[in-house]
This record gives structure tokens, C-alpha cells and sequence, in this order.
């Protein structure tokens, strides 16, 4: 038996081989820097080229997802293939695990991509979410205004992220607008959750069940999208373990290898609900690379590859900042004033466009304390921006 044999199970995906990503965002480009670190090879496919990922791969192929031909001959160069977004269509998952594993498995993806399987998945499980009806017509609406009551939000049960697809309802007056919005897609009604703070679990699973998550994140939204994530979360230990064994569970019951985000809400009587599960690495836990032990895209490597996973300890506190494109308003951002403070890191995803809302990065700070990190990590973003 040769040493590698000895120290990991036999089905470990060892250095040295290729790794397959479908999709080619930030998300597959900070994966694929973290699987060259540890001497792996790296495969994208997407319909794109010249794409974030693309520029640190190995070999970047361009072809729709519905291309199962050209699918099959990509999965037939890697070793494991993974997904950076859950849109992925099951045709194209059911491809590539003719010929590899995907990890996670497309059932899990079947799971997550859809908000009322997602929410059933979760309530049927004893896993706590806001109470919701699925919405085929107006009348459906109208019965879950009166059960559920108002405020609530409605979104479109698939293809919604950032908030787009989704409509805050605050009277009977708003049901009509709000059904109409959603152009004969199918919805979820969702009774408001008055919270005090959004949380997320990221956390990575392995094929023989080795369990680790990152310290619970807490996250500022502005226009729905990210704005600003610290960490440690400023919640009770006692929450803090709670939304751990929260995400343990439910890597289990959907038995995740690789890494899965549960978003939560912290409500203001201190509970727990599930708002979202993300079964990947997640904006939130950006800045893992910077302040953890093992970075989240370690980790889902580590994780897909069957290695045993790195530790996900915090280092110290630390805030993540992302960098949108309305930040290039007037020009190229001040990459240099930013950067003047020494604990600041920035992380550029190599997007030629800068369009108002796109991610294009991020900047990280670590500090003595959360809110120091804070402040560091807002100030040096202000400083970013150009005086018109
Ligand atoms: P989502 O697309 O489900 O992640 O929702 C985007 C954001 O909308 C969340 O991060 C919350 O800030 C807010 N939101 C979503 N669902 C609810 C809800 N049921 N009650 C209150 N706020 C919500």
C-alpha cells in the first residue's frame, strides 16, 4: 500500500488532479486560486469566457450548460466537478455524474434552487422558517394574506437572488401590484420576520462525515444586496451554537459533501429562522481567506476532494466590505488611499465592467475588536471613491 493510501480514504481526489467548476464568478476564481495553492488543477465551464474564474484556470470552456455534449467531454478531463451558483439545471449535473462525482449532489441542488421545495425541505424537517404558502393565483394570495397575515414578502419562487423577484407586501392593497409582478411565475408567500439581525452558517461536510463550520457571520444588507459582513457575530454564545448544530443538521438530513450557507434571521425575541441555504461558499464568508485558519474555498476543496478539512477557527476579528460597481461613478476607485492602512486587503475579481450593483470585490480587515475591523474596513472603502 503507498503512503497516500495509508493517510486518506480511498477515495480521496489527491494534489495533482482536476478539479471541474460549472460557472466562472468570483466565487469559482477565489476557488480555483485556493485549489492551484494546494496543487491542483482546475477546469471552468460556463457560457462566458474571459471570466473571473477563467483568468486562474487551467482551461476555461466556453458552451451553453445545455451543451451535454461538450458538458461530458469537460467532465471527462477532471476528477470531481463542483458549482459556484445553484441555478445549474439538473441535465447538466445528471451529465457530468454519469462520468464523475458532483459535490455537492445535484439533489442537493434540486433542493435549493427552488424557494418552496427549499422551505418545505426545512419545515418538514423541524428546521425553524417563517410560515409560508406557495402562490399559483390571486385567490391564493388573498387566503394567505387573511392565514398568514400582513406585512409579508413575495417572491418568485425560483431564479430570485439579491432581493430581485421579490415584493414587500404591507396591506391588502398592495396584493394585486404584487401578483401581477409576478408574471404568471409561481411564488412563495412569506409572513414578515421582524428581525434584529441576518446571520449565515457556512459550513462544509465531507464523504465519511467529518462536520466543520466558520464563526457565525452577521450581515448588513444595502438595496439587498451584501454590504458589509463582521465577524464574530455579536450573538449570544449560546445562539452562536444553535446556529452551528442548526447548520450541522441540515448538512446532514441533505448529506452535503462540500460546503452549504444557511442564512438566518435573528429575530428580536432571540430565535433562530432559516431565511436561505446556498449550497457553496458564500459572499459572507469572504473573509475567511484573510481572517480564518482555512479559507472557505479551502475548505470546499478540501471537502470535495475527500482531505480532511482545515481548521476554521477565526483568527481575530475581522469586517469584509464589498466593492460595487457604482463605487467607479467617477472614475477608477483609489485602489492606493484604500490600501493605506496596512491591515486592509483588497481582493479584485478581474470584471471589466463595472455596472451599478455588480460585485466586482471586496476588501477584508482584521482588528483588536469586530467594530474596529468595522470602522477600518468602511473607512477605507469611502476612501475608494473619487471626488466628482
Ligand atoms: P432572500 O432573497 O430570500 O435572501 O431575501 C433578501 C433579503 O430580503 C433578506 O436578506 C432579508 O433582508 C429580506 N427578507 C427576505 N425574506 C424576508 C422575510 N420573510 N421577512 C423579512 N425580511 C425578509
Amino acid at each position: 500500500m503507498n503512503q497516500s493510501a495509508i493517510r486518506h480514504p480511498p477515495s480521496a481526489i489527491l494534489p495533482g488532479a482536476t478539479i471541474g467548476v460549472l460557472g466562472s464568478g468570483q466565487l469559482g476564481r477565489m476557488l480555483a486560486i485556493a485549489a492551484r495553492e494546494l496543487g491542483y488543477r482546475i477546469q471552468i465551464y460556463s457560457p462566458d469566457n474571459d471570466t473571473p474564474a477563467g483568468h486562474i484556470a487551467d482551461k476555461e470552456w466556453t458552451a451553453p450548460y445545455e451543451d451535454l455534449e461538450t458538458v461530458r467531454a469537460f467532465a471527462s478531463g477532471v476528477q470531481v466537478v463542483t458549482f459556484e451558483f445553484e441555478n445549474v439545471l439538473s441535465m447538466t449535473t445528471d451529465a457530468v455524474s454519469e462520468i464523475v462525482p458532483v459535490r455537492p449532489a445535484g439533489q442537493v441542488l434540486h433542493i435549493t434552487q427552488q424557494r418552496l421545495r427549499e422551505k418545505s425541505f426545512l419545515r418538514d424537517n423541524g428546521f425553524p422558517v417563517t410560515p409560508f404558502r406557495r402562490i399559483t393565483s390571486l385567490l391564493e394570495l388573498q387566503n394567505a394574506a387573511l392565514e398568514l397575515g400582513l406585512p409579508a414578502v413575495l417572491k418568485t419562487a425560483s431564479f430570485g437572488y439579491d432581493g430581485k423577484g421579490q415584493n414587500r407586501l404591507q396591506s391588502e392593497a398592495d396584493l394585486l401590484a404584487a401578483f401581477k409582478a409576478l408574471n404568471g411565475a409561481e411564488g412563495i408567500y412569506e409572513a414578515f420576520v421582524d428581525f434584529a439581525k441576518e446571520v449565515s452558517v457556512v459550513a462544509a461536510r465531507t464523504l465519511n462525515g467529518e462536520f466543520k463550520a466558520f464563526p457565525v457571520f452577521e450581515n448588513a444588507h444595502a438595496n439587498h444586496i451584501l454590504d458589509v459582513t463582521f465577524a464574530p457575530a455579536a450573538i449570544p454564545e449560546k445562539l452562536a451554537r444553535e446556529a452551528e448544530d442548526l447548520a450541522r443538521g441540515i448538512l446532514e438530513k441533505l448529506d452535503v459533501v462540500g460546503l452549504l450557507t444557511v442564512e438566518m434571521f435573528v429575530t428580536r425575541d432571540g430565535r433562530l429562522l432559516v431565511n436561505e441555504l446556498a449550497p457553496r461558499t458564500h459572499n459572507s464568508g469572504h473573509l475567511t481567506i484573510d481572517a480564518c485558519v482555512t479559507s472557505q474555498f479551502e475548505q470546499q476543496v478540501r471537502a470535495i476532494c475527500g482531505l480532511p478539512l482545515g481548521s476554521a477557527e477565526l483568527k481575530q476579528p475581522a469586517a469584509m466590505a464589498n466593492v460595487l460597481g457604482h463605487l467607479w461613478a467617477n472614475g477608477e476607485p483609489n485602489w492606493a488611499a484604500a490600501l493605506e492602512d496596512p491591515l486592509v486587503k483588497l481582493h479584485l475579481y478581474g470584471k471589466a465592467d463595472a455596472r451599478v450593483g455588480r460585485k466586482m470585490g471586496h476588501l477584508t480587515a482584521t482588528g483588536t475588536s469586530t467594530r474596529e475591523a468595522a470602522e477600518r474596513v468602511q473607512l477605507a472603502r469611502d476612501r475608494l471613491r473619487r471626488p466628482k
